[in-house]
C-alpha cells in the first residue's frame, strides 16, 4: 500500500478560507445578527407560499434552464434571453466567469480590500490575483486599475458599491474606466447591493453593458430580495459571455425552490423594495448617529457601514457581541456592520458610543 496521497492541484495551497459572518450567539438574551448583510425580514408570505408549493417535488430534478426566472428577467430588464445567465448565488456566477476566462498565467484585477470571494475564486482557478488598493477614502482607484492592465489581464472586478466599506465609484469615472479597458478585457460589475443604491450619480451596470460587450453585471437575490438562503443570482451580459456562463454552469445548481422563491419575489418587488426604503433610512440613521459620536465613516450606498479601527478591530467586535450584536471583523483593518432590525442598530450605536468615549 502507497503512503502517498492522491494529487491535488498546487493553485489550492494557502487558499485564503471563506469566511462567512458569525451567527448571532444562542442562549444570550438577544443576539442579532449584523455580519453577513442579510436582509433582517423575513419571507414575505407570497413568496413563502410559492416556495412550500415548489418543495411538494423536491424528488425531481429543477428546471436546468431556470426557464420561468429567465423569462422573468428577461422583461423586467429589458434584455434577450441570451444575454442572461442564472447560477447558485452571484458568488457562483462570479467563479463561473473566471472559469470561463482565467487560467495558469493569466491575471485577475480587482480592488482591496473588497469582496473576499474574489481572491478565493482566482486562487483556484490558477489565475493570478491583481489586488490594488482602495484609495484612502476606501474607494476603488480606477486609475490605478487601469493602469495595472496587462496582456495577461482577463478579468476585472468592480464591486459597486465595494463590500466592505459600502463606498461607490460614479458614472463619469467608472465611464472614464471603461473606456481604457481593452475590449477583449471582462468587466464585471459586481452590484449585489444596486437597489440600496440612492446616489443619482451612480450609474446602472445593465445600462452600462447595453453599449459594452466586455462588461457583465451581476446581481443577486440574496440581498434586497431577501432569499441568502436560497442561493439564487444571475448575470446580465453580451452572448458570447452569456452563453460561457451556461458551459461553465453546475447542472441543476439553481433548486426549483430558488427558481421559484425569485419569480415570486420579482412580482413582488413594491413591496420588497419599500422594505429597502425602510432599511435605507436605518442605514441613514446609523450613520448619522455615529457621525454625531466623532466617528469618521465613509458614505455607504449599501445595506452596511464600515468603521475603520485599525488595531481596536477585534476588541470592537467583542465589545458589539458582549452586548448582543454581531457584527463582522477584519482584524487590523476594520468593521463591517450590517444595517438590520431597529433594535440590533440601536444596541450598535450605544456599543460605538461607548467605545468613542474611550479612545
Ligand atoms: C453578498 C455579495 C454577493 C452575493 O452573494 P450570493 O452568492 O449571491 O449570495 C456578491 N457580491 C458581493 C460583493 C456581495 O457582498
Amino acid at each position: 500500500m502507497s503512503e502517498t496521497s492522491p494529487k491535488l492541484r498546487a493553485e489550492l495551497e494557502g487558499i485564503p478560507t471563506y469566511k462567512p459572518g458569525k451567527p448571532a450567539a444562542a442562549g444570550g438574551p438577544v443576539a442579532y445578527k449584523l455580519s453577513s448583510n442579510e436582509n433582517p425580514y423575513p419571507p414575505l408570505p407570497g413568496v413563502m407560499e410559492s416556495v412550500t408549493a415548489a418543495a411538494s417535488n423536491f424528488n425531481r430534478y429543477p428546471d436546468m434552464a431556470c426557464t420561468g426566472l429567465m423569462n422573468e428577467l428577461s422583461e423586467r430588464f429589458g434584455v434577450p434571453l441570451s444575454h442572461l445567465a442564472t447560477g447558485t448565488g452571484s458568488v457562483g456566477v462570479a467563479q463561473q466567469l473566471i472559469q470561463a476566462t482565467s487560467g495558469p498565467g493569466d491575471e485577475v484585477i480587482y480592488a482591496w480590500r473588497s469582496f473576499e470571494a474574489y481572491p478565493i475564486i482566482t486562487q483556484i482557478s490558477g489565475a493570478r490575483s491583481v489586488p490594488v488598493p482602495l484609495t484612502p477614502g476606501d474607494v476603488h482607484d480606477l486609475d490605478a486599475m487601469a493602469e495595472a492592465i496587462t496582456d495577461r489581464t482577463r478579468l476585472i472586478f468592480v464591486c459597486n458599491p465595494n463590500n466592505p466599506t459600502g463606498t461607490v465609484v460614479r458614472r463619469a469615472e467608472l465611464e472614464r474606466f471603461l473606456d481604457r479597458v481593452p475590449s477583449d478585457v471582462l468587466v464585471v460589475l459586481d452590484e449585489a447591493y444596486r437597489e440600496f443604491i440612492r446616489d443619482p450619480e451612480v450609474p446602472d451596470g445593465v445600462e452600462l453593458y447595453r453599449k459594452r460587450p466586455n462588461v457583465c453585471v451581476l446581481r443577486t437575490f440574496s440581498k434586497a430580495y431577501g432569499l441568502a438562503g436560497l442561493r439564487v443570482g444571475f448575470a446580465i451580459a453580451h452572448e458570447p459571455v452569456a452563453a460561457a456562463l451556461r458551459k461553465t454552469a453546475v447542472p441543476f445548481g439553481v433548486s426549483q425552490l430558488a427558481q421559484e422563491a425569485a419569480i415570486a419575489s420579482l412580482r413582488a418587488e413594491d413591496e420588497l423594495l419599500g422594505r429597502v426604503g425602510s432599511l435605507v433610512c436605518e442605514r441613514t440613521r446609523v450613520v448619522d448617529g455615529l457621525r454625531a459620536q466623532g466617528w469618521t465613516v465613509p458614505e455607504t450606498q449599501a445595506n452596511f457601514v464600515w468603521l475603520r479601527l485599525g488595531e481596536r478591530t477585534v476588541a470592537f467586535a467583542a465589545a458589539c457581541e458582549e452586548h448582543g450584536v454581531v457584527v463582522r471583523p477584519f482584524p487590523g483593518e476594520g468593521v463591517r456592520v450590517t444595517v438590520g432590525e431597529t433594535e440590533a442598530n440601536d444596541i450598535f450605536l450605544k456599543v460605538a458610543e461607548a467605545f468613542h468615549k474611550e479612545i
